[in-house]
C-alpha cells in the first residue's frame, strides 16, 4: 500500500499560541525514548568519547536518552540550553525533543497534531499562532514513516461499535457547542459535558447510527442545561474519592530509568505499592508529586480548599479549561490513535477525570501554601503535572484503567468527582470570543 498524503491536521483552537521559550522544563521532567535514527545521529556525534561515557541507556529492549542523578537530561546545560542544539542544530536532536510539546496521530483524513499542556508556554499561551507551526510539524512527521502506512486504526464509539468518520466529527461539534455556551459558567460547562458522555453511555447507540446519531446529540445539546438542574449531583462516596485519589496517582507517578536501575525492579514496585498505597488510604504524608512542589505535603491540605472565586482568578482558569478541553477533543488526544486507541466514550470519561484529578493536585497546591480557595498558579502547576501522563504513561492506557473509569461511570461518579473538584465557582463568560461553532481542524497540505 503506498504511503498516505501528509496532511496536516491542527487543532482549530484559534485561541491557543505557542512557541518554546526555553524554560527547560522538559528536558528536566521527561525520560526520552529514542529511535533508531536517534542512536545512530547521537553515534556519529560521537558524544561517548566526549562524555566519557554512552549518552544512551539500553533499558527493557528501548534505547533512552541518559538523565542525571537528579533526573534531568545530560545534556541539558547551566544555563538551560540544549548541548546536541547549542552544537548540532535543531534538526539534530533526538526526534522526540524536537517534537515536543506537539504529538502526532495518523487518523483517516491525516495527521492529527496533539497539543501537550506539560510545558508552561502551552499552558500559559505564550507565543504564535498553532498554523505557523505546520510546517515545521510536516517536517517531523516527514521523519516518521509509520504515521503514513498501513489503514489508521478505526475510532470506536464505545467498545463494540466503530464510528464512521462523519460520527466522529458530529460528537466533535456536540462537544464544541456545548463547551461554546458562553452564557454559562465553564463549570455547568464541564458538568454537562460529563453528563453528555454518561447519556452516550447509557444510549443503545447501535439503534441511532449515522444522522440519528447526529439528532440525539442535538437533543441532549439542546437539553444538557435544564437536565442537570432538575437532577443535582450528588456528592461522591468516599470509595469514589478514594479512586480519584488512586487516579491522582497514576497521573502524577513518574518512572525515571535510574530509579528503576538503582533500586532494581523488585525494590522499585515495592515503592511504587506503598505510594499508591498511600494515595489510596488518603491521610498524612503525600507522596512526592513532581519537581518544584513543596517536599512537605499532606492529605489534609487538600481538605476544606474551595473553588476559585475571586473574577481576576476564575477567567484565566476557565481559559485554559476551555483552551485545553477543546484542544484535547479536537487535538485527537481523546480517543483513537492519540489515546491508547480507546473509544470515544470511555476516552471522554478519560478526559473529565483526569480534570478532577488535576482539580484534587491543584487544591493540594493551594493548601500547601496555606490558601482556602484556588488561584490560577494552582491550576497551572496541577496541569503541568497531569498533562504529561495522559495518553503517554502506559499505565494509564491500561485494562485496569479502563475498568476502574468503567466502575466510576456505572456509579455516577465521573460527574459527581468532576463537579466536586471543580476549579472555579459559578461565574459566566460575559464576552469570550471562544470561537465555537468552526468546523474542528484546520487542513495544511
Ligand atoms: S517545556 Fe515548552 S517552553 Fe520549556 S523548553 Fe520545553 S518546549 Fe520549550
Amino acid at each position: 500500500m503506498p504511503p498516505r498524503s501528509l496532511t496536516i491536521l491542527m487543532p482549530r483552537t484559534a485561541e491557543q499560541r505557542y512557541s518554546c521559550h526555553s524554560c527547560a522544563g522538559c528536558c528536566r521532567d521527561f525520560t526520552v525514548q529514542l529511535r533508531a535514527e536517534d542512536v545512530v545521529r547521537l553515534n556519529e556525534q560521537q558524544w561517548e568519547q566526549r562524555l566519557g561515557r554512552s549518552p544512551i541507556v539500553h533499558f527493557r529492549g528501548r534505547d533512552w536518552l541518559r538523565q542525571r542523578e537528579d533526573g534531568a537530561c545530560i545534556f541539558l546545560q547551566e544555563n538551560g540550553l540544549c548541548r546536541i542544539h547549542d552544537e548540532f542544530g535543531l534538526e539534530n536532536k533526538p526526534l522526540a525533543c524536537q517534537m515536543f510539546p506537539f504529538a502526532l496521530a495518523p487518523t483517516e483524513k491525516g495527521i492529527q497534531v496533539g497539543l501537550s499542556y506539560a510545558c508552561p508556554s502551552m499552558i500559559n499561551n505564550r507565543g504564535v499562532e498553532l498554523s505557523r507551526h505546520a510546517d515545521d510539524v510536516r517536517r517531523m512527521a516527514r521523519l516518521v514513516p509509520e504515521l503514513r502506512q498501513g489503514q489508521p486504526r478505526p475510532v470506536m464509539l464505545n467498545a463494540r461499535l466503530e464510528a464512521a468518520v462523519d460520527e466522529e466529527q458530529a460528537m466533535i461539534r456536540a462537544f464544541e457547542r456545548l463547551l461554546g455556551r458562553v452564557d454559562l459558567s465553564m463549570g455547568k460547562r464541564l458538568d454537562g459535558a460529563a453528563w453528555l458522555t454518561s447519556m452516550l453511555r447509557q444510549a443503545k447507540l447501535e439503534n441511532v447510527r449515522g444522522k440519528r446519531l447526529d439528532e440525539l446529540l442535538d437533543l441532549l445539546v439542546e437539553s444538557f442545561s435544564e437536565e442537570i438542574d432538575a437532577a443535582p449531583l450528588q456528592l461522591p462516596t468516599s470509595r469514589q474519592m478514594k479512586v480519584l485519589r488512586q487516579i491522582v496517582f497514576a497521573h502524577v507517578e513518574d518512572v525515571k530509568i535510574g530509579e528503576v536501575q538503582g533500586h532494581g525492579i523488585g525494590g522499585r514496585a515495592i515503592t511504587q505499592f506503598r505510594r499508591h498505597h498511600a494515595f489510596g488510604r488518603g491521610r498524612g504524608a503525600v507522596p512526592p508529586v513532581g519537581p518544584q512542589w513543596p517536599a512537605l505535603l499532606r492529605f489534609e491540605m487538600v481538605d476544606g480548599v474551595q473553588p476559585a472565586t475571586d473574577e481576576a482568578q476564575i477567567r484565566p482558569i476557565d481559559f485554559l479549561l476551555l483552551r485545553y478541553v477543546r484542544s484535547r477533543i479536537m487535538g485527537g488526544r481523546t480517543w483513537g490513535a492519540g489515546y491508547y486507541g480507546w473509544p470515544i466514550i470511555t476516552g471522554l470519561e478519560a478526559l473529565w477525570m483526569m480534570l478532577a484529578a488535576t482539580g484534587w493536585l491543584a487544591r493540594l497546591h493551594a493548601g500547601a501554601d496555606g490558601r482556602s480557595a484556588l488561584t490560577m498558579a494552582d491550576v497551572q502547576a496541577a496541569l503541568l503535572r497531569t498533562d504529561r501522563a495522559a495518553g503517554r504513561a502506559p499505565w494509564l492506557g491500561s485494562r485496569g484503567e479502563k475498568l476502574r473509569l468503567a466502575w466510576l461511570a456505572e456509579a455516577a461518579g465521573v460527574g459527581r468527582l468532576l463537579h466536586t473538584m471543580r476549579l472555579t465557582e459559578e461565574s459566566v463568560e460575559a464576552d469570550a470570543d471562544d470561537g465555537a461553532g468552526e468546523s474542528p481542524d484546520v487542513a495544511s497540505d
